[in-house]
Order: structure tokens, then C-alpha cells, then sequence
């Protein structure tokens, strides 16, 4: 079968032929529907991968159940799911407590499950080690929803952790427009009263967040960026930040634009520093990152998906074009989520 994997250090990702894997004693094999391109792929093309290689990309998957292996019951061959790619051991106090993208004791030192640093799902077929990751998509289409894994997943995880903030009469202010912060714009208007500033630095991003809800749109490389926040909240600043960027600029936008009371949630992996100190930030002011979300998580994001009170903006491609789409990705000229179909139409 065809799989895009990273097979060097510090490179390109490739397009490559690999056995197809075979389900072992409680594996399951799901026949790849759709495969999301998400931008840590990118980082980890460009950071040295303290993993063995090859492995392929793809950490938000949905199929068909194709075969499985002894000892799974209760799964229909052929029938769809979306895969929670975080593969913990199932057995600590954070997986039994359903954290499993914090597994105390991950079953290969280093690495974080499919597509990170196990075999992901851009591919024709994925093996998934447990049939507790897969959650039944009924009759969600796999060639749109796969993004569900990840794009959504990871947004509604950090929107979780600053809930009680999201109230009526304060805003949330999402920052990186794209495949993440798309959802995320979503799921604050869907989930909560609180009003959306987007922030983003291309316009195309803007007119989307625009249109999914967001109350205000402000271009984060204004030449002040801050005062226009401010502006756009009628003064108040936000309560709540989702910054799925994550580079120093956007981190100094999040602190200059919270008001005391407040929590700064950075999704994003652009590696900026968050210069916490007394004074430096408004009283009460918390910064936290956020990995990945839960299974129970990615069954509550499927029962939204089916009430039909969300949508992902995705651009599917064929396997062949997974390289071009990541160059794009990179200069930033994809809009939503460019899903791959190993399988085509
Ligand atoms: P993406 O490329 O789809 O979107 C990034 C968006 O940020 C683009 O719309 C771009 O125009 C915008 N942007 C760039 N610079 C900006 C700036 N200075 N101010 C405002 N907006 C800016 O990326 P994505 O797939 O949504 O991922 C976003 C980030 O989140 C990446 O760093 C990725 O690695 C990370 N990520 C983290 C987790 C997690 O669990 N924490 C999960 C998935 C992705
Ligand atoms: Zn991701
Ligand atoms: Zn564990």
C-alpha cells in the first residue's frame, strides 16, 4: 500500500510502498477513508524526530473498520470511525482516568501514538493497537470528518479548560484561523455565550472566521494589534485566549489584551515564551498548554457533528498530492483542513 512517511530527520515527508499490516491478537485494521494534514506534521519535518524512522504521518483518521484481530468483539466490519490517535498503555492512573494523550507509561518511550511516531494515517490502511480508540461515526462521512481526531478535538479540550470563563458578557479571543482555530471559533459560539474575536494575519482566514460567527476579526500584524482587540471588545479585553499559533508575537498579543481573570490556553507549538511575573500580567491571569483531547471528548465532538451544530471547511486530496498540499499548508495558503482520501471519492 502507499503511505506518507517521514523517513529522515529534517526532511520532507515521502510517498512510499509498505506492506499493509496485519491485526494482531486485539488490533484492528481500518481501510483509510480520510486522513487530515494537520501543521505539527510541518514542525515535526522540520525539528529532529527523537523516534525511529521511518513512520507514517496522520494523526487524524477515519475508515472502515476492515479486519480485526483475536479478542476484539463488538465491532461491525465495515462500518465507519473516527480514530483517537492517542495510544497510551490503557493502564495508568492518567489513561484509566481517561488522559491517554498523557500516558505516564507510553508503550514507546518518546512517542505519542498514530502519526506520532507510530504509523499515522495517511495511508491506504492504519493499524490501531486498541479497539477502545475508535469511536463510530454513524453517518458522518470519514472523507470530511477525519479532522475530527485532531482539528476539533484539540480545540474542544482547550475550550474545556476555560469554560467557566466563557460567559455572556465576556469574549474569547482565537488566534491562527486555520484547520485548529476554524473549529475553535465554532465550537465558542456553538458551546458557550461568550463572544469570538478571530485573529489572524491573512484576510482569506478572516472572511472565514467571519463567516463561521466570530463576532470581531482583527489582523494580528496590525501595527497595534492590541489597541484593535481592545477596540473590538469595546474596550474590555478577553477573558479567554485559544492561541493556536503560538509564537512570541501572538503569546504578547494574549497577555496585552486579558483582562484579570483570565486564561491563556497555547495550542499552538510556535514555541514562543510566555513571560509570566506580578504586574507583568492582569491579577489572576493563568497561561497553560494543552495536548490532543480525550475519547470521551471525541464522542461528545461526534454527537455535535450529527446534530449538525458544527462543519469543517476541508479540501480533499488524492495520496499524490499529499506533498503538495503540505507545501502549501507551509506558506500558509490552505484554508480549514486539506483532508487526504487514499482511497479517492
Ligand atoms: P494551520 O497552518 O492550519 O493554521 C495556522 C494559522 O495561523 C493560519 O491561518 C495562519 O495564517 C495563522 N497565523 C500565522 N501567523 C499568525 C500570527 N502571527 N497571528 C495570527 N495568526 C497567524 O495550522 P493548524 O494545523 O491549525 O495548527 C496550528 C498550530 O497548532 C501548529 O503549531 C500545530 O503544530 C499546533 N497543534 C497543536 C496541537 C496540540 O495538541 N497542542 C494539536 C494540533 C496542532
Ligand atoms: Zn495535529
Ligand atoms: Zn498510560
Amino acid at each position: 500500500m502507499r503511505a506518507h512517511q517521514i523517513v529522515a530527520s529534517m526532511q520532507p515527508a515521502e510517498l512510499r510502498e509498505v506492506p499493509v499490516p496485519e491485526p494482531g491478537p486485539g488490533e484492528v485494521l481500518i481501510k483509510v477513508a480520510g486522513a487530515g494534514l494537520c501543521h505539527s506534521d510541518l514542525h515535526m519535518m522540520h525539528w529532529p524526530m527523537p523516534v525511529a524512522q521511518p513512520f507514517t504521518l496522520g494523526h487524524e483518521t477515519a475508515g472502515y473498520v476492515e479486519a480485526v484481530g483475536a479478542g476484539v468483539r463488538g465491532l461491525e466490519i465495515g462500518s465507519p470511525v473516527a480514530v483517537h490517535g492517542a495510544w497510551g498503555c490503557g493502564l495508568c492512573r492518567r489513561c484509566q482516568a481517561d488522559l491517554e494523550q498523557y500516558c505516564v507509561n507510553p508503550p514507546m518511550p518518546g512517542v505519542s501514538g498514530s502519526g506520532l511516531g507510530r504509523d499515522g494515517g495517511i495511508a491506504e490502511y492504519l493499524l490501531v493497537p486498541a479497539a477502545r480508540h475508535l469511536v463510530p461515526l454513524g453517518d458522518l462521512d470519514p472523507r470530511i470528518w477525519a479532522p475530527i481526531d485532531d482539528a476539533l478535538l484539540t480545540p474542544y479540550h482547550a475550550l474545556n479548560r476555560i469554560r467557566p470563563l466563557c460567559t455572556p458578557d465576556n469574549w474569547v479571543m482565537v488566534q491562527g484561523i486555520g484547520g485548529l482555530g476554524h473549529a475553535a471559533v465554532q465550537l465558542v459560539k456553538t458551546l458557550t455565550g461568550a463572544r469570538v474575536v478571530a485573529v489572524d494575519v491573512d484576510d482569506t482566514k478572516l472572511a472565514l472566521a467571519s463567516a463561521l460567527g466570530a463576532d470581531a476579526v482583527v489582523r494580528g500584524d496590525h501595527e497595534n494589534a492590541v489597541a484593535a482587540v481592545r477596540d473590538a471588545t469595546g474596550g474590555q479585553g478577553v477573558a479567554g485566549v485559544l492561541d493556536c499559533v503560538g509564537i512570541e508575537s501572538t503569546i504578547r498579543l494574549a497577555m496585552q489584551s486579558v483582562h484579570a481573570i483570565s486564561h491563556i490556553v497555547i495550542v499552538g507549538i510556535g514555541m514562543g515564551v510566555a513571560p509570566v511575573q506580578y504586574f507583568a500580567v492582569p491579577y489572576e491571569t493563568s497561561v497553560s498548554t494543552t495536548f490532543w483531547g480525550t475519547v470521551t471528548e471525541l464522542r461528545e465532538l461526534v454527537a455535535l457533528a450529527q446534530a449538525g451544530r458544527i462543519s469543517l471547511h476541508v479540501e480533499q486530496v488524492a495520496l499524490d498530492r499529499v506533498a503538495d498540499a503540505y507545501e502549501r499548508l507551509e506558506r500558509g495558503e490552505v484554508t480549514g483542513r486539506v483532508v487526504a482520501l487514499p482511497h479517492g471519492h
